[in-house]
């Protein structure tokens, strides 16, 4: 008998614009790609959107370092990865940018639905700012001495030789990384979404199990006990504001106040899809909306677990949105043991296979000495750097955002 026709809405993570696409990114664009071209084969109605993550400290300071606009650096690297993914063979059916007018709205209107609903607080906090930048500094960009293991040289967040985690404010001999000078406290008032109005319904979402619910199964076991231990921890406020300089989307009616990064980023797959509807004629809503019958599905490394299945269930609850069917995390792709990353330089870009890995479309036979000459030119590729020394974090620490800014 054949199967009703599924409306389905996919997305896989959205890269970040400070760099170019690299194997571990692919990893799951292939396999998301693959899963959308079987469930199309199947004769469903299914979509595939993506969009490149643009706002953020790293894209600001990396524009001014080249001399440039942050809207010029965002469409340079939105350009290459679209490149890169159309050579790979990825098939979007729309691929579009954070830093778009459909992006701005619906972060405004959900902003403006958790506010009157009393999910918004503001406190003044203290935080560490660069008095010769003239700017706060994410905690990735204060270096200092670990207060645990003195091991010097280590980020405002963790310790990479002992695992320890802590605030910038413990790092002995703290430095702004983009100045070389100690930074200094200053407050400043903060917006902070209140996750912990959203207990009941996330423990529901999470654990359906506990409610003798075993149908509406939204992510994998072993994410559901990863989650488990976070919910040990508390849901915290989380700080949804940053102050300017930044780049991105200014709060209504807060001026120098600004949605940080991670507010925006997930907002984008919205974006991307009310994109798609415009070009296509689809209906919004009937993917989006409360009661929408319509399954949605993320791709996403397990690095950004946390923001999945913690605050955008939950801002989505709270905005009057559908949430997730599932959302699918992945490992990453190692070398020698340890995630494929860009900040180490333990990477090959996407572009560097393509020009001297990739199998010949025409050839599918491999010659010993073509595999050879292959085999050399991998010495010609970004030669992995030298991993810093690093011990393995304790596990309950070991799954972290990747971008904190
Ligand atoms: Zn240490």
């Amino acid at each position: 008998m054949p199967e009703k026709k599924r409306k389905i809405l996919v997305t896989s993570a959205l890269p970040y614009a400070n760099g170019p696409l690299h194997l571990g990114h692919l990893v799951e664009y292939i396999q998301t790609d693959i899963w959308v071209r079987f469930q199309k084969m199947r004769g469903h109605e299914c979509y595939y959107v993506c969009a490149d993550d643009t706002h953020g400290t790293p894209v600001m300071l990396r524009a001014q370092q080249e001399g440039i606009t942050p809207e010029q650096l965002i469409a340079r690297m939105g350009a290459e990865h679209q490149r890169d993914f159309a050579d790979f063979g990825i098939g979007f059916d729309n691929y579009y940018s954070t830093h778009s007018d459909e992006n701005r709205e619906i972060v405004t209107e959900i902003y403006r639905r958790l506010s009157k609903a009393g999910h918004i607080s503001r406190r003044t906090i203290k935080q560490a700012y660069d008095p010769v930048k003239n700017m706060f500094l994410p905690d990735r960009f204060i270096k200092g001495t670990c207060p645990r293991c003195n091991t010097p040289d280590q980020y405002g967040d963790s310790c990479e030789n002992c695992g320890a985690t802590y605030s910038p404010t413990e790092l002995k001999n703290p430095v702004s990384a983009l100045s070389g000078v100690p930074p200094v406290e200053k407050d400043s008032e903060h917006f902070f979404f209140k996750l912990g109005d959203f207990k009941d319904f996330l423990r529901m979402w999470l654990f359906p199990r506990e409610h003798k619910n075993d149908r509406d199964i939204h992510v994998q076991a072993e994410v559901a006990n990863k989650l488990d231990e976070w919910f040990d921890a508390g849901l915290k406020d989380w700080d949804i504001s940053r102050d300017a300089p930044y780049f991105g989307f200014e709060i209504p009616d807060a001026p120098g106040k600004y949605f940080y990064v991670w507010l925006d980023a997930p907002v984008g797959y919205m974006a991307s899809f009310k994109n798609l509807c415009a070009k296509q004629g689809l209906r919004f809503d009937d993917f989006w909306g409360q009661d929408s019958h319509a399954e949605l599905y993320h791709f996403i490394g397990k690095d950004i677990l946390y923001f999945h299945t913690r605050f955008w269930p939950a801002m989505l609850e709270g905005a009057g949105f559908r949430k997730p069917t599932s959302v699918f995390a992945h490992g990453f792709l190692t070398v020698n043991g340890t995630k494929m990353s860009k900040s180490r330089g333990t990477f090959i870009t996407a572009r560097s296979y393509l020009n001297h890995l990739a199998p010949p479309a025409s050839s599918p036979s491999v010659s010993a000495e073509n595999w050879a000459r292959k085999r050399s030119t991998r010495n010609c590729c970004k030669k992995p750097g030298t991993p810093r020394k690093r011990s393995r974090r304790p596990t309950k620490t070991a799954i972290t955002p990747r971008r904190c800014a």
